[in-house]
């Protein structure tokens, strides 16, 4: 079975180490990643496995380009999915995003915003003239006071249906993070605040948003890109592991 090599390196560990190689094989129409040698063992000298390994044709390289180009394209698309339908929770200020599920919040009542007197706007007191949104109630005029109740005593709940969209004006993580990465901010434990187009502000566990927008199809912009690659240098600088 001829083994056709693309690349090699040497990763030199504390006490040891080891070589590896990139081949392709027709048999099995993919790129692997191979271990040639390594000092862990007797005899096994990355000389004896690299004189097996073949230097590519040119209908292997071609071939090689193709598979590496859909790769490439695989890895895009995923990134761009993850952008827009999981959206990291430092990703999503000042973004418009949709539920992606019915959300229920416990009604609170409206005060107007103290900082403003519930104008919703901001005097520069050295310039009448100067005039901006209310940094404090975002221009609304009205903040958010008690939670409401019933007349029964109990809470009174609004549901925002899935597919509500509205502008994340910030995020919120309740806890304690340790360095280990026992417990990491995450869109399951982080809080977005999201303003509706009406003004009311919805709050919601990050991983219940998506953009408010759809994926770029990046096909056709990244196959131009491929073309442009050469095949040599391109595993661990375009970030392929094998
Ligand atoms: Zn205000």
């Amino acid at each position: 079975m001829p083994r056709y090599v693309f690349d090699k390196w040497e990763h030199n560990g504390r006490d040891d180490s080891d070589w590896y190689a990139v081949v392709y094989t027709s048999e099995t129409d993919k790129l692997e990643r191979i271990e040639t040698g390594t000092t862990r063992f007797a005899n096994a000298h990355p000389g004896t496995v690299e004189a097996t390994l073949l230097e590519p044709t040119e209908e292997v390289k071609a071939r090689v380009v193709v598979i590496l180009t859909g790769m490439y394209l695989h890895a895009l698309t995923n990134l761009e999915h993850k952008r827009v339908y999981e959206p990291e929770p430092s990703e999503l200020e000042g973004k418009r995003v949709r539920l992606v599920q019915a959300v229920k919040n416990q009604k609170k009542t409206s005060i107007p915003c103290p900082k403003c007197s519930g104008s919703g706007k901001w005097t520069n007191p050295h310039n009448s003239m100067d005039q901006r949104p209310c940094f404090a109630c975002k221009g609304t005029g009205s903040t958010r006071g008690e939670k409401m109740k019933g007349p029964d005593g109990k809470p009174v709940w609004e549901v925002y249906p899935e597919g509500t969209e509205g502008v994340v004006t910030g995020t919120a993580f309740y806890g304690k993070t340790y360095r280990n990465g026992y417990n990491t901010v995450n869109r399951s434990n982080t809080t977005a605040y999201v303003r509706l187009d009406d003004g009311r502000e919805v709050r919601v566990a990050c991983d219940k948003v998506r953009l408010a927008e759809e994926p770029v199809d990046q096909t056709a912009l990244a196959a131009a890109r491929a073309k442009t690659l050469s095949v040599y240098p391109f595993f661990r600088t375009a970030g392929f592991r094998l």
